[in-house]
């Protein structure tokens, strides 16, 4: 409680209640199936706020009329004035040149990393990560076993498995990842064995660089070339890491190297030499560090370069293969062309035109932005990931599609950021939503193993004695995956997340807490040391207490994330100012030691119509699901022969299949569409587990309700999918065992 004498205790409640029982009124959803592939909900509606509010600009406006122009003469002379007209609003000009947009300010900026440290669960998760499992068998595996930092040798060998360019650039991929992983792990735990690998990561590094300042993996006769993947995904993944070892241990040495290593860059590639994306096109996270570079030294030219880097990826002299072209400048603006990709690397590419337009201000790429974004949630999964096994194909989200984790955890870097730059709670909601699901539904809760690929519903891992197939054995329960890049991406989704939690403003009078669960932050907010303690077992539950310890009094403004989903909150502080701004409750007063924020989210129970033409029951961020008893089955081997569970763990953490159990029939059943109340009748109930620290392996919070099969109605009890290994996430609503009026039943209990 506040330590004012004379409090005054402010409630505010902003949103408009339902009454339970009373039908929610119909919305149409961005995720409903029906919606797939059209601009309109069924209702005519434009949908939700954010993907409907403005008109998209798009090359398909466009297209019809010149379909139709019969005379060529006039058909040219249209395409060359649109050709001037997108080269003139593009990012393609030189920078320099007159740019009538100003510039637009970023909402929020980044927190240092480790200025925010988790608690509770995921504290308890991290520290599991590290101490067991993956973690700390992990520098044995085979690619991590040819440094591609130090020997720069694009030549094979039988030991190497991996030939020239593509697998010597595989192996620094792989070991940017790993050093990413260890660096923001053992930041973020404190483990001193972790710590001294991630000292030792770094030291090797720092002594690969070159005199001229380069940091990569290749000889100075082949660097810097078209055909070789110099500036790929494993120099943001790399340098990202660096930056963090730099903040987290205040290390203004490493930060030093990572600048020398980028102005190294910036002479090499620039708009004087030749693009280097002509054949390779993995821009993905550089971008990312380049503005987390400049955001951290006050430098501007480094997000500047970044603009250049995702400029130059959408104009490379031959477009990118199909696989990694859904992010290219001409492909986002074109809203009916569905993402086909690389599942995993087109999530990363949705942050990248957000990028570029709070550099340039260039209304092009803002557009690219949103309809990235609005194409995104057409194929979003209901753990709000991306199908995609590897590629997606076009494809609806059906829950039966495998997700990449790797996908997973750069979809959630792509919403925090694009959050902290549009300050839009929907990013950070979607950010919650496909970390919770998609992440923690992909994984063992103590660390030991985890997927490549999951489906949303898995019905059953059952692979028989000989699984022929070598793409199955990434939906295995495994220590460790081939090829490597999911391990490493489940290994830093812990750490990725905690670090977006908190933001604050520009000014540095406000500090927003954006990402909700178990956190500690110290931030300086208007001069002062101010730390604020967020406690909850969210998302188990939606009651967040904040407790703010500033050194000294002061006065700034603590925002609170206002969920979408959430229909009302009470918001309460003693002594404050509590208002509403767009998607946030700020709370302004002269804060002293001691002061609490008391948020309470409602977290209906909302049913969601799905693609496949079945309901699924979501509350709050989690997705839950019919949880079916998961019988492991154990392998020594991947199919493939090249890992051994000896080589990973000592053969301590063997491989898993898992056939489904004895309740695997309790869940055939459907939905009861006569309920006569909202979500078809199920409640979220709190239920006592044994452990409150492991809430991934049980959980506390149910869907109760009751489903009918066989003529028979039994009570179930669902829960968040990320408590589970084999699962159903979508269930069919019994339309016989309706009322006469089925039809008004059914939209009654559904939120669209
Ligand atoms: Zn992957």
């Amino acid at each position: 409680m506040c330590a004012l004498a004379k409090t005054t205790r402010t409630i505010y409640q902003p949103r408009q209640s339902h009454a339970p029982g009373v039908p929610r009124p119909t919305r149409c959803r961005r995720n409903d199936a029906a919606a797939f592939g059209r601009r309109q909900c069924h209702d005519g509606s434009r949908g939700p706020r954010h993907l409907g509010g403005e008109l998209y600009l798009s090359l398909s406006l466009i297209k019809p009329l010149l379909l139709t122009m019969k005379k060529p003469f006039l058909s040219k002379l249209l395409i060359f004035a649109l050709v001037v007209v997108l080269f003139e609003n593009s990012g393609l000009r030189a920078a320099g040149e007159s740019n009538p947009s100003p510039k637009p300010e970023a909402r929020f900026k980044l927190v240092p990393f480790g200025s925010i440290r988790p608690e509770g669960w995921i504290r308890k998760m991290i520290e599991q990560d590290v101490t067991q499992g993956l973690f700390v068998n992990y520098y044995r595996t085979w690619e991590l076993k040819y440094n591609a930092y130090v020997n720069r040798e694009l030549v094979g060998s039988e030991a190497r498995p991996w030939r020239g360019v593509a697998g010597h650039a595989w192996e620094g991929a792989v070991q940017a990842g790993w050093g990413l992983a260890l660096i923001t792990n053992a930041i973020l735990s404190g483990d001193s064995t972790a710590t001294q690998r991630a000292d030792e990561f770094v030291a090797m590094i720092l002594k690969s660089q070159d005199p001229d300042g380069y940091i990569g993996i290749f000889n100075p006769s082949n660097r810097y070339q078209p055909d070789k993947m110099d500036l790929n995904g494993s120099r943001g993944l790399l340098f990202q890491g660096l930056l963090y070892y730099a903040q987290g241990f205040a290390r203004k040495d490493v930060l030093d190297a990572v600048e020398r290593a980028v102005q190294c860059d910036m002479r090499h590639f620039n708009r004087d030499s030749m693009n280097l994306w002509a054949r390779s096109q993995l821009a993905m996270n550089y971008p990312q560090f380049l503005d987390q570079l400049a955001q951290a030294t006050g430098k501007a030219e480094y997000a500047e370069y970044g603009a250049f880097v995702i400029e130059s990826y959408s104009s490379a002299g031959g477009l990118p293969p199909t696989c990694f072209a859904d992010g290219t400048l001409a492909n986002l603006l074109d809203l009916e062309r569905p993402f086909v990709g690389h599942a995993a690397n087109t999530t990363p590419y949705l942050v990248l035109p957000w990028l570029n337009y709070y550099v340039t201000g260039n209304p092009v790429y803002r557009q690219a932005a949103k309809n990235g974004f609005a194409k995104f949630f057409k194929q979003m999964s209901l753990s709000g990931s991306l199908p995609g096994d590897e590629d997606n194909n076009g494809r609806a989200p059906f829950p039966d599609i495998g997700i990449e984790f790797c996908t997973t955890t750069y979809l959630m870097e792509s919403a925090a950021v694009s959050g902290e730059k549009t300050g839009e709670s929907r990013f950070f909601d979607l950010a919650e939503r496909v970390f919770f699901n998609a992440g923690m539904g992909a994984r063992m809760w103590d660390g030991t193993s985890h997927a490549y690929l999951k489906r949303d519903s898995e019905l059953s891992l059952d692979y028989g004695p000989d699984p022929a197939s070598k793409i199955m054995h990434r939906y295995q329960y495994s220590p460790a995956h081939e090829p490597f890049c999911c391990a490493e991406a489940m290994m830093d989704l812990l750490p990725l997340f905690t670090s977006h939690m908190f933001k604050q403003t520009k000014d540095g009078r406000s500090l927003a807490a954006v990402g909700f669960g178990p956190a500690t932050v110290d931030v300086t907010l208007a001069g002062t040391k101010v730390r604020v303690e967020e406690r909850t077992q969210y998302p188990f539950a939606s009651d967040i207490d904040f407790h703010v310890r500033p050194e000294k009094s002061v006065v700034f403004e603590f925002l609170v994330r206002v969920p979408e989903w959430a229909p009302t909150a009470t918001v309460a502080c003693d002594g404050a100012e509590i208002g509403r701004q767009r998607d946030y409750y700020v709370i302004k007063k002269l804060w002293h030691e001691g002061d609490l924020v008391r948020v309470r989210f409602e977290t209906p129970v909302e049913a969601i119509h799905w693609v496949n033409d079945e309901y699924a029951l979501k509350s709050g961020p989690l997705v839950f699901a019919a949880k079916i008893e998961a019988v492991p089955v154990r392998y020594d081997t991947f199919p493939s022969g090249k890992q051994t569970t000896q080589e990973l763990s000592g053969g301590k953490q063997p491989i898993f299949g898992f056939t489904p159990g004895k309740n695997k029939k309790d869940w055939e059943g459907g939905l009861i569409a006569n309920a006569k109340q909202p979500a078809f009748g199920f409640k979220r109930v709190v239920v006592q587990i044994s452990d409150p620290e492991q809430p991934w392996r049980e959980s506390p919070v149910q869907l109760q309700g009751e489903m009918s099969h066989m003529r028979r109605t039994a009570k179930v009890a669902l829960v968040p999918m990320g408590s589970t290994v084999l699962r159903r996430v979508t269930f069919p609503a019994s339309l016989y065992y309706g009322s006469s009026d089925t039809a008004t039943m059914m939209d009654s209990n559904t939120s669209r």
